[in-house]
């Protein structure tokens, strides 16, 4: 049977042959979840056969992995992931799998931004930081108790001393021009035959993103002073907020693992109400029936839904990572300007 793959892999033969460059099957590449899939498919383009393990619109933080995704590491000669404890399950997966490649964390040499400690000093409410404390530690002690591996007892008995960092990093673009730099040069040491061409998609790649960045800074520069903060579902937008200015508030600390405590929600409405917060936004990975409740008991509006963790569906608003966040962007916008 021809597949796809083959189809293109001897369209890439052709290319290569009259070029007089040696023949070869795209490097296989498995991506955690589909916004660092994104960033892998712009650099790798055809030179790569992506497999992104977390789909469209999934929610990595509870992501449970099939043996079907241990298959497709198994088979891959790169693993990229997030890395700042976003992917809680792939020690275990990649254990499993047997896989033993690299594993590329694309986030290597971001800023982290703790979630524990300095939530006060940086304009979050005091819910948030107890929030993060309590999910902080429960997270952890169900990883333990499933774990099998070794990470992840000793993440767990790490877990209770370190101050744990905010994995959401995409959510700045200038880190997301770390992410590129980091990806390309995997993919230069791992396929050296095609390193121009990922250096090449990598430089114009860089120059969208910076674009992006000058439009999102000036879109949040006509909001008024006092008119900045908004609602989400769970603190996915820390770095964001740090890059860009705007204040997010949430019921669910930066993991959706464990559940808004009434007393969570009763704080998050007292602030809404206090501080006259605009609107409150869907998140595509996250259950929208506490948002609708807040939202109703305060008279905040529905601001339209925005893409944290997840890309939009290839049909959906956000189906890129630049098209991600020009939706988010134009979200935030229509709710503050
Ligand atoms: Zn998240």
């Amino acid at each position: 049977m021809l597949t796809r793959r083959s189809l293109l892999a001897s369209a890439a033969l052709t290319v290569l042959l009259a070029t007089g460059a040696q023949a070869q099957d795209p490097l296989k590449v498995v991506a955690s979840f589909s916004i660092l899939g994104d960033l892998v498919h712009q650099i790798g383009g055809e030179h790569v056969a992506l497999t992104t393990l977390v789909p469209a619109d999934g929610d990595a933080h509870v992501f449970q992995p099939t043996p079907n995704d241990a298959q497709s590491v198994a088979a891959a000669q790169l693993v990229f992931v997030n890395g700042l404890d976003f992917e809680g399950w792939m020690d275990r997966l990649i254990e499993a799998s047997g896989y033993k490649g690299p594993v590329v964390v694309a986030s290597q040499g971001v800023d982290p931004i703790p979630f524990e400690g300095d939530e006060e000093e940086e304009g979050h409410g005091h819910a948030h930081g107890e929030h993060a404390e309590e999910g902080h530690g429960h997270a952890h002690g169900e990883h333990a108790e499933e774990g099998h591996g070794h990470a992840h007892e000793d993440h767990a008995d790490e877990g209770h001393d370190h101050h744990g960092v905010d994995p959401h990093a995409w959510q700045s673009v200038p880190n997301a021009e770390i992410y590129v730099k980091n990806i390309a040069a995997a993919l230069e040491q791992a396929d050296p035959a095609n390193a121009a061409a990922y250096k090449a998609n990598a430089e114009a790649y860089e120059a969208k993103l910076k674009a992006l960045d000058a439009e999102i800074r000036s879109a949040v520069a006509a909001f008024p002073e006092d008119h900045r903060t908004v609602v989400t579902s769970h603190d996915a937008f820390g770095y964001f907020a740090k890059t860009y200015g705007l204040n997010f508030v949430a019921p669910e600390g930066i993991s959706t693992e464990s559940e808004a405590s009434a007393q969570d929600v009763a704080k998050l409405i007292d602030q809404i109400r206090a501080e006259h917060i605009p609107a409150v936004f869907m998140e595509n990975v996250t259950d929208p029936r506490l948002l609708e409740q807040i939202a109703s008991e305060t008279g905040a509006k529905i601001g339209g839904t925005v893409y944290s963790d997840a890309l939009s569906g290839p049909e959906g608003p956000a189906a890129t990572y630049i098209d991600m966040m020009k939706n988010n962007i134009a979200m935030f916008s229509a709710a503050l300007k």
